[in-house]
């Protein structure tokens, strides 16, 4: 088999995955990042067992398990009804794992760095591409720069990339978005293993996830969160902290010692989401991946899983095939009914989470309990959180938690 020149836009989740997996078949892999140093945006997030796999597959779930947290329960509550509570236990011993986004960064980045086959393009705004003589592709930067030409492209340049801005997809902006922060674990009565979040109808959510550390540190951390309209964000900031604090302890009293964590403003970051589906993730020698793909709120959290799964499918494509005319489409046909599925579910379930709508929330606030206790619920919910509805198996092998011990 011949080396491929494959280059990989975006240093991101998806994007660090799949230069590993190219890479260590052989390739040579540009990776190629708009910031001058590669870093994490955001703070926390739930690796479900399928993203676990992958990290597995990798030689990388040590590092995330000494960072992380495992997650045994999701749990909420909206005026006193219990709304959510998902037991990872009902699939048996699969576990889930919250990091900080630096852990899961840290741990793919520092293998890119070690990998030989994987170049490492900084400063590198993508704008488009230029196509050579047999279509192959070249980068084209903000600034004019280029790089290549290329036997396949990878776009892994999140929901905004313009390397697939003009794919066919119905694009949206959500209604709701949310702000963050970490802040210091806070302890009891919050429990380690667990995501709890609590509602007001749908207008308003707030959440606290223990994370675990930052790459490298060793003080324990949690994710906290509110939801928010991103067109109120300077309405919020301008009554302060104060009023907004109130605001938390009426929605969940012992939150009030989570935000005592924030002193101020600027701590809070604030993230809008949008939702889309290409319908075709693929054209000649450009496979997308991950958030450019198909991105969405994270309500059933599985997006840095989806761009972990991406990275596998499409190595496994290009492993199968090396022909960067057809590994494209292979990876799109791999990865269609489960993306589309879990597209769909949390298009149909955010709704019911983040707002206006009072009907939805009541209807959940009115049928979660009983349809939970239904048989086989348990098990039914704990897979659709995990990622595994959709997939033969929770594949590549399942992560277990004799695993993760
Ligand atoms: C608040 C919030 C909470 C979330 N919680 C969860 C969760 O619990 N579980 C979960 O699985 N997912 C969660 N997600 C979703 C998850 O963060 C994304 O789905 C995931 O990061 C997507 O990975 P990606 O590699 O496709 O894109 P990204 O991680 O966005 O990476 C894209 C990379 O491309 C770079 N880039 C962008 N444009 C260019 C350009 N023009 N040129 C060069 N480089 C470029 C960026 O700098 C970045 O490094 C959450 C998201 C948000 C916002």
């Amino acid at each position: 088999m011949a080396a491929l020149d494959i280059a990989i836009a975006g240093a991101g989740v998806g994007g660090l995955a799949a230069a590993l997996g190219l890479a260590r078949l052989g390739h040579r892999v540009v990776l190629v990042e708009k910031f001058a140093e590669p870093r994490p945006l955001g703070s926390g997030l739930i690796l479900q067992p399928t993203g676990l796999g992958v990290l597995q597959s990798l030689g990388l779930i040590d590092e995330i398990r000494a960072h992380g947290r495992r997650i045994h329960r999701l749990f909420g509550k909206s005026g006193g009804r219990v709304v959510l509570d998902v037991a990872y236990a009902a699939l048996g011993d699969v576990e889930a794992v919250a990091v900080h986004r630096s852990a899961l960064f840290g741990a793919l980045f520092s293998a890119v760095e070690r990998e030989a086959g994987v170049s490492l393009e900084r400063g590198f705004e993508v704008a488009g591409l230029e196509r050579y003589a047999g279509g192959r592709p070249a980068l084209v930067a903000q600034d004019g720069k280029r790089i290549g030409p290329f036997d396949l492209v990878v776009d892994a340049a999140g929901a905004r990339s313009p390397l697939s801005a003009d794919f066919p997809a119905r694009r949206r902006a959500l209604g709701y978005g949310a702000i963050w922060a970490n802040v210091p674990w806070p302890g009891a009565p919050f429990d380690q293993g667990s995501l709890e979040q609590r509602y007001a109808r749908a207008h308003a959510m707030t959440g606290v996830l223990p994370i675990g550390r930052r790459f490298g540190e060793a003080e324990e951390l949690a994710a906290f969160f509110w939801s928010i309209k991103p067109e109120r964000f300077a309405d919020w900031r301008a009554r302060g902290l104060g009023r907004w604090r109130d605001d938390v302890a009426r929605l969940w009293p012992e939150a009030g010692a989570v935000v005592d964590g924030v002193v101020d403003l600027d701590q809070m970051i604030l993230a809008a989401y949008g939702h889309h589906t290409l319908a075709r993730p693929y054209r000649e020698r450009l496979a997308v991946i991950g958030d450019a793909a198909h991105a969405t709120s994270p309500q059933l959290g599985q997006g840095a899983n989806m761009a972990l799964l991406d990275a596998e499918a499409l190595t496994a494509a290009v492993a199968e095939n090396p022909d960067p005319e057809r590994a494209p489409e292979a990876y799109a046909r791999a990865r269609r009914a489960h993306v589309r599925l879990y597209q769909a579910m949390s298009a149909a379930f955010t709704p019911f989470y983040q707002s206006d709508s009072r009907v939805l929330p009541a209807l959940r606030d009115w049928m979660f309990a009983p349809v939970s206790r239904a048989p086989g619920m348990d098990r039914m919910l704990a897979a659709l959180v995990a990622g595994s509805v959709g997939r033969k198996a929770l594949s590549p092998p399942a992560v277990r938690s004799q695993a993760l011990r």
